[in-house]
């Protein structure tokens, strides 16, 4: 392509969207009801609307991982609210303002796009290809050329487009008068857009149907001489003319290439109602203008309470996970860790003091006649009194310790890098503490209780093999100072003796 056209061309960044558009953006973005779909049907009739979303979608202000192939991706990606922010943006201004001139030839070009596009994806349909929305894109992208051209160099392109006949004629004047096509300049246009590698392609290939062996680059190509027959001269020779085509690059027979037909004729009356361009006078077009302003801005406010929302439920859903997960955890009745959990734990430290060749104490705990105190007082009484109990315990021992409830009035401490001797002589000060820590006020003076405890160590001076022989070993302990009268504690070890 000449320099000097890429240097106007590289300035042009805004390609004007159809005024109907712009009218149906502002419609939809008041509807509080609309959706992303809605919006994706306004915005994939929009050649200009269509390349503008695929390529902020594709920013690397979005910072995608993955690459953004079509307009369902792009507008899902961007979300409802910023997809009609930009919307607007980028239509009303344009849309709306004084089209200038050659307003009428910017229209052709439109036409000819959405009707593209429609032949592109039916034509795909008809052969069985599954990318009816890519397909859409590069049928509508194809002319985007002549957009850019018409917007870039207005006095050098506007009377080439004037002159042509149809579509065959304007490429051989732009070659004569420019020394490249549309299609050259859509495809340049795409790539500095960083659009994706296949429309890029397309585009470049969409003047030359004989060009390429590929499917969906031959629906594409073709796609323009099937628009043409809606609106050439003479439509029937531009019938003629796409039926070869059809017949030659994508092998579709006249029976499948009217069906094709047919259907686009169904969408056309839609399409139609683009285009009956109402003429706004100034004043009317800048209350539009501030209209749409004001709703983007409403927009992008909804768009920020919308994250704020949605980052406090995930909050809350994670505090009350957490709260779930440490209550199946807990013991109902005096919050220290239940059986399954000191399993749980029991388990890990067993494996880490075995791999590490540290010491691990377990203190088997159990209440002295306890029975007697729900016979004397009621169970409500002996149900506050373990409750104190378990709280006492977990407040005389390191955080790093574990407290659980094994059972009934039994607990289990678990001392982990502790040897039995310190576990020994850590059970006892707590037994010594609780000895004169009242349990309850009752209307005689307050209740104390008594315990018994065993100790037994991993890793002292023996080695069990698992934690059940290591809990069966501090229980059997807990058995002997029960017989040895209780109120007292005894480890394991013949070397720490009973006291
Ligand atoms: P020992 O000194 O031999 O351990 O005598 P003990 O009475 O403490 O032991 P025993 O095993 O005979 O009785 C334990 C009692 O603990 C029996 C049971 O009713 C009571 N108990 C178990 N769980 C609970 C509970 O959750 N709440 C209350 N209030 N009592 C419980
Ligand atoms: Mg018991
Ligand atoms: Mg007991």
């Amino acid at each position: 392509m000449p320099p000097e056209l890429t240097a106007a061309l590289a300035l042009c960044r805004n390609l004007p969207s159809p005024p109907g558009i712009a009218l149906r953006i502002i419609e939809l973005a008041q509807d509080p009801e609309a959706d992303i779909t809605t919006a994706a049907d306004i915005i994939a009739i929009d050649m200009a609307l269509s390349a503008r979303m695929l390529r902020i979608a594709n920013s690397p202000l979005y910072a995608s991982r993955r690459r953004i192939e079509n307009l369902g991706q792009a507008l899902t990606m961007l979300g409802l609210n910023a997809t009609v922010s930009l919307a607007l943006g980028f239509t009303v201004t344009q849309g709306l303002t004084d089209p200038g001139e050659g307003q009428d030839l910017r229209e052709r070009a439109w036409r000819r796009s959405i009707l593209s596009a429609l032949a592109a994806s039916l034509l795909g349909q008809a052969r069985g290809l599954r990318k009816a929305e890519e397909l859409m894109l590069a049928g509508l992208l194809q002319d985007i050329g002549v957009l850019a051209l018409a917007q870039a160099e207005p006095e050098r392109y506007l009377p080439l487009l004037r002159q042509a006949a149809d579509n065959d004629a304007l490429v051989a004047l732009e070659r004569e008068h420019l020394a490249c096509s549309h299609a050259d300049v859509g495809a340049w246009i795409a790539e500095a857009w960083a659009l994706p590698r296949y429309l890029v392609e397309s585009i470049a290939r969409s003047e030359q149907p004989e060009a390429t062996e590929d499917t969906f680059q031959a629906c594409v190509a073709v796609s323009g001489a099937v628009a043409d027959i809606w609106l050439s001269r003479d439509a029937d020779a531009a019938r003629e003319h796409a039926l070869q085509l059809v017949n030659t690059r994508l092998q579709l027979d006249s029976a499948q290439f009217d069906q094709v037909l047919a259907r686009i004729s169904e969408a056309l009356p839609d399409i139609g109602a683009l285009f009956e361009t109402t003429l706004f006078s100034p004043a009317r077009v800048q209350q539009l203008i501030d209209h749409a302003q004001e709703l983007a801005t409403l927009r992008n406010l909804r768009e920020m309470q919308d994250a704020a929302q949605a980052r406090k439920r995930a909050d809350e859903f994670e505090a009350r996970a957490n709260r779930l997960a440490e209550q199946a955890h807990r013991d109902a009745l005096t919050g220290v860790l239940n059986r399954r959990q000191l399993e749980a734990v029991l388990e890990q430290e067993f494996l880490r003091a075995t791999r590490h060749g540290w010491p691990l104490s377990v203190a088997f705990i159990d209440l002295d006649d306890f029975k007697k105190i729900n016979d004397a007082h009621g169970h409500l009484m002996g149900d506050q009194v373990l409750r104190m109990f378990a709280s006492k315990l977990q407040e005389q021992l390191r955080n790093s310790d574990t407290v659980a409830r094994f059972g009934g009035e039994e607990f289990i401490a678990l001392l982990p890098n502790t040897t039995e001797p310190v576990a020994l002589e850590v059970v006892r000060r707590v037994l010594a503490n609780i000895v004169n820590t009242p349990m309850a006020e009752l209307e005689g003076g307050p209740l104390f209780v008594t315990f018994s405890a065993g100790v037994a160590t991993q890793g002292g001076y023996e080695r069990f093999a698992d934690v059940q022989d290591l809990l069966k070993a501090a229980d059997d302990v807990l058995y002997r100072s029960k017989n040895l009268g209780r109120n007292r504690v005894i480890a394991r070890s013949p070397s720490s003796a009973p006291a």
